[in-house]
């Protein structure tokens, strides 16, 4: 989610490209979008519970003339349009925010409040930028339902729930997106970029994002006193250890070809200053883009693991605990011949220089599943640039200067950014449905 572009890109983002219907209609709508945009940041909702969210969006799309389906994965929409013979394109738009307190300053800055799943009650925050990703949605049906004689095919536009915890996708298809609806021909799907200015799109052809596994990793060993650490087998100091060695699975056993993470984001364990503790308790983020390199680096945290618990002298039945998490975010991958041809029809409309390709990335996109799904599907999501540009400049480009996406300070310029989703969304999907087919 990070590029670190060329200082000098940033003057051609001045040169405006001359004026065409598309643009003029998604100007004149922009107000509307940018206003949609601000309610929906005021009010975000965590994944699975995006009840008044999605209400929200269904209302909008029948208004549009759409046939609309809710609860579709348990808070999913599927609106869908029918315009003649053709392709089946879908447009997908993700819509829970996270429990983050958000510290943006903005005067539509969210005041809201949830209950995650852990049951603990925390401010929630669009922090990733899913209201942007709704309100292009929305702006791109308005568009297409206004240029109906333009285009031939079905639209299927859907709203997914719960894309943070890798879920919603896999929960709209399991509940017949594929089977109740007409299956896609070709699935899009845009993400902001924190680090991209607002009227840049960046774009990876292959794989996109990463495989994103979560890791339970439960280090046992025998507690007791903290003045005879003889008596034990401290799993504190064993954890130490083992947090190490995992680094020499990146480090020293993978092809570095093959981009791989593994980091332990938490570590708890002990409760007083002379306790040696039964167990440690850690969590980990393991990140790859191909299936053997994802295997390697699992099977090789179960056998380091041991393997440091067998070094440390812990008895056989307290060998540790490896529980990899069922809800897998496998890696996102845009299809050669669509990606071609959307990267195409936006280098020409808006030029080469605010169209830019750029390397994959280790976050994860629950978007990889409909492609994942049925490999027919052909499948492209790009990077839309969501960055003020003063403040991009400000920073000379250099992500580090930049909040990142679910960063408390995350602030989309919702103008020029919700104009550029619009117009680019639209265009790939006229150019993919056009009128007399193909
Ligand atoms: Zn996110
Ligand atoms: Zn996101």
């Amino acid at each position: 989610m990070r590029a670190v572009l060329a200082p000098m890109l940033f003057v051609a983002l001045s040169a405006q490209a001359p004026a065409d219907p598309l643009r003029t209609a998604v100007q004149a709508d922009n107000a509307y979008v940018v206003a949609l945009y601000k309610e929906l940041h005021q009010n975000p909702e965590l994944g699975f519970q995006e009840v008044k969210t999605s209400a929200r969006l269904a209302a909008e799309m029948r208004e549009l003339g759409f046939d609309v389906t809710t609860g579709v994965g348990k808070t999913g929409v599927v609106a869908v349009m029918r315009n003649g013979p053709g392709p089946v394109v879908m447009i997908r738009a993700d819509m829970d925010g996270l429990p983050v307190a958000e510290e943006t300053g903005l005067p539509y800055a969210s005041k809201a409040t949830a209950t995650t799943p852990a049951g603990i009650a925390s401010p929630t925050m669009h922090a990733c930028g899913h209201d942007i990703h709704m309100a292009s949605w929305i702006g791109t049906a308005r568009r297409l339902v206004d240029m109906r004689p333009d285009w031939s095919g079905t639209l299927v536009m859907i709203a997914q729930p719960a894309e943070e915890s890798g879920s919603g996708a896999t929960a709209m298809l399991a509940d017949g997106l594929y089977t109740r609806f007409p299956k896609p021909n070709y699935v899009l799907a845009l993400h902001d970029h924190a680090a991209l200015p607002a009227g840049m799109i960046a774009y990876s052809n292959g794989y996109a994002l990463a495989n994103v596994d979560s890791v339970d990793l439960t280090i046992r060993g025998v507690g007791g006193h903290g003045a005879y650490p003889h008596t034990t087998k401290d799993p504190i100091v064993l954890a130490a250890r083992t947090v190490m060695a995992l680094q020499t699975l990146v480090s020293r056993e993978n092809d570095p070809q093959s981009p791989a993470v593994v980091t332990v984001g938490s570590i708890r364990g002990g409760t007083s200053y002379n306790i040696i503790p039964d167990e440690v308790k850690l969590q980990l983020t393991v990140r790859s883009y191909t299936d053997e390199t994802r295997e390697r680096l699992l099977s090789g945290i179960r056998r380091v693991a041991e393997g440091e618990a067998i070094a440390a002298g812990v008895p056989t039945d307290r060998m540790p605990l490896v529980a990899i998490k069922e809800d897998f975010t496998p890696a996102t991958f845009n299809t050669d011949k669509l990606t071609r041809r959307v990267a195409d029809v936006l280098v020409d409309r808006f030029g080469k220089d605010r169209v830019i390709p750029q390397p994959p990335v280790m976050g994860g996109e629950d978007f990889s599943q409909y492609h994942r799904a049925d490999r027919s599907v052909e499948s492209f999501i790009f990077w839309l640039g969501a960055v003020e540009r003063k403040t991009w400049a400000a920073a000379k480009g250099n992500p580090l200067r930049l909040p990142s996406l679910h960063s408390s300070k995350f602030a989309p310029d919702p103008v020029p950014t919700l104009a550029m989703g619009v117009e680019a969304m639209t265009s790939a999907a006229l150019h993919l449905m056009p009128k007399g087919g193909r």
